[in-house]
């Protein structure tokens, strides 16, 4: 040993105890470089390496920092150093088994064995009582190291342990089944000792990341820069670079507001700005205290160029791919970028108009419905939708109950089918097609009945394929799906993109509550607050969907209004742009009516843009409206009645013509 640690009380030498850093600068032999580690390369590990030797004052250290930058070195020196000054039982948690002995084999037997002078094999040799596994390594007088994964809660039960050391924990699962968490379990076999927890990982999104909410406990210190026009601290993150000029990328200092380029951050004071003065403490009054650490201010690591590099990689991949970015290079959590809600009270009061069955609004062309299959019973939504389908219209909601494995619910379903609506411009029409998912345990019965029933097709929703630089549409293919248990036979499902179909009723909702009413739903028949909760439920994060309840039954009305969206897509393609419209016969439209029509189609076919700019000049038709046609149409029917059918086209239908 060097005469520097040591000083002398009389005759008496005692090691002078020394900081981890110190002890790793002075022990940690690195053969490859032919020298002893040094921190000149990572001086962010300077001062969480220094906490986890402190443990006085200190009961954990957590380190959320970016991948590649010597965390596991670090966790390394601070073994080292306990095994100089305090050789105790202790336990590393890695997020799998075959990382720990990984870990084991690779880095901390040569580890124990050159450095810290631990003879484990021929301890083994000599003395059978000594472990020699590579997940459970002597450290000699009477001191175990344990290597566990975090998914085997025998591990973590396993020993008592005065220091505990929790690698990677954003990748352990959330819960072991019977046991709890993980991380938890580690910690109360500390409960004995004063010791010391270190949590390190890269992170993963806000709301999941352990490591994160574990950073928020503590000090909650930023590696940053000292602003040498303001003298602040301050650390610059990914969404603050500018590369206006790809060249010299700058970022501003959040204090004064002067402009920096990577070659002035490198130059400037690196210290920890520390956020949190009130962090949590143990029973000792020991404190927790967390480091965060940004890939922009690992130079020896990373360049901003690089990391730029990175990003464009990862963006061509896809929003998971960006996710991994922020999380591995940046050691940021990862932020979806966009949340979108719908307020379901305020979707309530803009959507809310008044009609019934004899009197719908004038411009739904057709009628679609789309049904959800659930073991008690079918939820079925009947719409109205405008050609274009850029306008839609409730026009009923039901839950048909029954075990959809019986006839009853079905025969329900041939009624409501053939339920009639009456517009207000006289036309009557029946729901055109129906659209019924074959989801959960029901499918047979589905498929079943859609070949009894010309008008009913089972569908399948998918969500987005993931492929980010593909539209996905709402309405995908068709594919044979085989009837299950064991009979035989297939039938044709319609593959629904419920992505696409969900951005399509947002933008809908969207519009509505701006004040242009694109979803009309009457209030007074089944379509109360409930329904209207039920059709928000899910929210838009980033690119995804996701129901904020996971397994509750809870957004039937979203899925029935989709598939009910995906029914009169398919009809529109399939039948009513190809004339084979099934419903044609339904109608009773005047002459004038049917050349219109056809006019439509004509343009529709020619420019489909042309068409649905004249949609939207014919603007939608207000409640009085709607009743002034009503009486108008009631005044008009009592002479009609004698007098040879509709010489003339209403009136009001002139004014949008
Ligand atoms: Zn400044």
């Amino acid at each position: 040993m060097n005469d520097d640690r040591l000083y002398t009380i009389d005759t008496i030498r005692i090691p002078k105890r020394t900081t981890v850093c110190e002890w790793a600068q002075a022990h940690h032999y690195l053969k490859r470089t032919a020298s002893f580690f040094r921190y000149d390369k990572y001086p962010f590990m300077v001062e969480p390496t220094n906490a986890m030797g402190n443990i006085s004052t200190t009961w954990g250290v957590v380190i959320q920092c970016p991948s590649q930058t010597s965390k596991t070195t670090a966790c390394m020196n601070f073994l080292g150093w306990m095994c100089e000054y305090d050789r105790q039982n202790t336990m590393v948690i890695l997020d799998t088994a075959n990382q720990a002995v990984n870990l084991s084999k690779n880095r901390l037997k040569p580890f124990l064995r050159d450095i810290c002078h631990i003879h484990n094999d021929e301890q083994a040799i000599t003395n059978p009582d000594k472990s020699n596994s590579s997940v459970n390594i002597s450290l000699g007088t009477g001191a175990n190291l344990i290597l566990g994964s975090a998914k085997s809660a025998s591990t973590l039960c396993s020993y008592p342990s005065k220091y505990v050391i929790l690698d990677e924990i954003d990748r352990y699962p959330t819960a072991l089944e019977g046991e709890g968490d993980p991380i938890s379990l580690a910690m109360q076999r500390q409960m004995t000792y004063r010791g010391l927890t270190l949590f390190t990982s890269t992170p993963t999104t806000v709301e999941d990341s352990r490591i994160h909410k574990q950073w928020l406990l503590g000090t909650m210190e930023v590696w940053s820069v000292r602003c040498p026009s303001c003298n602040k601290l301050f650390s610059p993150t990914w969404k603050d670079i500018d590369w206006t000029d790809e060249n010299v990328p700058t970022t501003h200092c959040p204090n004064c507001g002067e402009l920096w380029t990577e070659a002035d951050i490198i130059c400037m004071e690196h210290a920890y700005a520390q956020l949190n003065d009130n962090p949590q403490t143990d029973k000792y009054k020991r404190i927790l205290r967390s480091f965060s650490i940004n890939g922009l201010l690992c130079h020896a690591q990373y360049t901003w160029h690089s990391l730029r590099e990175y990003e464009r990689a990862a963006l061509q991949i896809g929003e998971a791919a960006v996710a991994s970015f922020r999380n591995t290079r940046l050691g940021e959590c990862y932020t979806s970028p966009t949340e979108i809600r719908i307020d379901h009270v305020e979707l309530f009061r803009a959507c809310g108009m008044r009609y019934d069955d004899s009197c719908i609004p004038e411009d739904i062309d057709f009628i679609t419905v789309g049904i959800d299959t659930h073991e008690t019973g079918l939820y079925m939504l009947i719409m109205g939708w405008t050609l274009d389908l850029q306008y839609a219209y409730g026009l009923s909601y039901h839950f048909l109950a029954g075990d959809p494995d019986e006839a009853g619910v079905w025969q329900q379903l041939v009624e409501q089918m053939n339920r009639k609506f009456t517009r207000a411009d006289g036309v009557t029409l029946m729901p055109a097609f129906a659209f019924a998912d074959v989801g959960g345990h029901r499918g047979n019965a589905v498929m079943t009945n859609s070949l009894l029933n010309p008008r009913l097709k089972p569908c399948k929703g998918f969500a987005s394929s993931g492929n980010s630089t593909q539209i996905d549409p709402l309405v995908r293919r068709s594919f044979s799906m085989n009837f299950t248990n064991g009979i035989k036979g297939k039938c044709e499902i319609v593959e629904v993109g419920v992505t696409a179909g969900k951005d399509a009723l947002l933008q809908m909702e969207k519009l509505t509550l701006a004040g242009e009413k694109h979803l009309g739903f009457n209030h007074k028949k089944c379509f109360d607050l409930a329904f209207f909760k039920s059709l928000t439920s899910e929210i838009r994060i980033g690119s995804r969907w996701v129901a904020p309840q996971k397994g509750a039954q809870y957004n039937e009305s979203m899925d029935c209004a989709v598939y009910s969206m995906a029914c009169a897509r398919y009809y529109y393609d399939r039948f009513y742009a190809t004339g084979k419209d099934r419903e044609a016969v339904y109608r009773s439209q005047p002459k004038e009516q049917t050349e219109m029509k056809k006019k439509i189609e004509q343009d529709e076919a020619v420019e489909p843009k042309t068409i649905a700019k004249e949609k939207a000049k014919r603007g939608r038709k207000t409640k009085q409206e709607a009743e002034e046609i009503k009486t108008e149409k009631a005044a008009e029917k009592v002479p009609e009645k004698s007098a040879e059918p509709k010489v003339e086209p209403p009136v009001k239908k002139f004014k949008h013509l």
